[in-house]
């Protein structure tokens, strides 16, 4: 029998519970934080290609901003909820928390299906959302950013109907803008080089030399694509890739055992990160139906993709080799799945640490957005790697000290800091 999947929110909320109970948290403490302080719930009318209306359904939530403004991408999907985005929000907080960074947690979502929009249709809806959450967001306050199905093209729609609205120029309204329109240098790589900061350090501290190790990765989008071009250039081999297939509605991995080229499959991807089946065959990659990447050989598994990969039913599946997970999926991994990684002992980077690459880059983007100043790609890129491998160091220097599973030691630190923080500003 297949698991039915987790409710996003009700696994951030089991996550937080548990912290907050080892840390003693009050009550108050624990009612703010295992709520959001704010959501925004709204409909969107939109401008149809054939001339009708279409009314969408879009979420904004912050979900704390104690430690600075909130921040957090916003999501374009079918199966968007007000649940997916509560938790997204929630592991924003963590996650900015984690990474030292001067900001809360954000998140946004509208419930469409990119591939079937046109891009005048695409870009309806991003203005659209910002009419109707532009009181409520800002430089000062929420500042979105991508995040699945969505880019710097959608970004750059939104920050420049904000700018009509306020009249003036407000780049650090939003981020992960095109570089040459108040972009940073390094933001789209930012989220997979990041996660590979981390593995790298990972590696590291297990004494496994990179150019001995083989991965398998889940998804072909942003995350992955980067994370895959950084680690093969710090000398690991790629053997599995999965992909969503938007026709068949299913996802399908394409192995090769040499190692795939990432160049190659970039060439025959669409934009959402989906690989043409028929071209990779030509290319000589085996297409297994189903979410084989997880049951590969390999001794690194990368779920880039969504919620709900790693859960009670596929964690079987992960083989005897796998000795690192690296999650730049948020939420990929459910509750009962964890548990067995942990009794497993593999050594597992948790989302909100893993992928925190990308706010992070989003915000030296916001601090040279807001200075109306650049930085070349080495500079943001070095800040960066320092960055993450300090985040990296933090957490993994607690689970040893204390004997903690990687993730409770992200959590502790995470929620640590914010706590602090609504308590230092009077509120619990
Ligand atoms: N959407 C990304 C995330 O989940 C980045 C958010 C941002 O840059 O604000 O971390």
């Amino acid at each position: 029998m297949t698991a039915q999947p987790f409710n996003a929110f009700t696994m951030a909320r089991s996550q937080f519970d548990k912290i907050a109970e080892s840390l003693g948290l009050d009550q108050a403490t624990k009612d703010l934080l295992r709520n959001p302080l704010r959501e925004y719930h709204f409909s969107l009318p939109v401008r149809m290609d054939d001339g009708s209306f279409k009314v969408f359904q879009g979420y904004r939530v912050q979900h704390n901003d104690a430690r600075g403004p909130a921040k957090g991408g916003i999501r374009f999907h079918p199966q968007e909820t007000a649940d997916t985005v509560r938790a997204l929000a929630m592991w924003m907080t963590w996650k900015c928390a984690v990474a030292k960074l001067p900001l809360g947690g954000g998140k946004g979502g509208v419930i469409c299906e990119p591939h079937n929009l046109s891009m005048t249709e695409q870009q309806n809806i991003c203005r659209a959302y910002v009419r109707q959450i532009a009181r409520n967001i800002g430089p000062v306050s929420d500042v979105p950013a991508p995040d699945v199905m969505t880019n710097g093209q959608h970004m750059l729609w939104m920050v420049d109907e904000y700018e009509q609205m306020n009249g003036g120029r407000f780049p650090g309204a939003i981020t992960g803008k095109p570089v040459g329109m108040g972009g940073s240098q390094g933001r789209t790589e930012a989220t997979g080089f990041g996660v590979v900061f981390a593995l790298r350090e990972a590696l590291k501290e297990l004494d496994i030399r990179p150019q001995d190790t083989v991965a398998s990765v889940q998804g072909f989008g942003n995350v992955a694509q980067y994370a895959i071009e950084l680690y093969q250039q710090i000398g690991g081999t790629v053997v599995a890739v999965s992909c969503w297939d938007q026709k068949a509605q299913q996802p399908y991995t394409f192995r090769k055992k040499s190692g795939i080229d990432i160049a190659e499959l970039r060439g025959i991807t669409d934009r959402f990160g989906g690989i043409d089946q028929q071209k990779a065959v030509g290319l000589g990659y085996e297409c297994l139906p189903g979410e084989a990447w997880i049951e590969q050989d390999v001794d690194i598994l990368m779920p880039c993709a969504l919620e709900n990969a790693i859960t009670a039913d596929t964690v079987l599946k992960i083989g005897k080799r796998v000795r690192i997970i690296a999650e730049g999926a948020n939420g990929p991994t459910t509750p009962d799945a964890d548990h067995v990684l942990q009794e497993r002992k593999i050594f597992v980077i948790p989302d909100f640490l893993a992928n925190a690459g990308g706010v992070t880059c989003s915000y030296l983007e916001q601090v040279q957005s807001n200075m109306n100043y650049f930085w070349e790609k080495d500079e943001v890129l070095g800040k960066l790697d320092v960055m993450m491998t300090s985040a990296f160091v933090s957490v993994s220097d607690m689970a040893r000290r204390q004997k903690l599973y990687m993730r409770d030691a992200a959590y502790t630190i995470a929620i640590a800091r914010v706590a602090q923080a609504c308590k230092d500003r009077g509120w619990v």
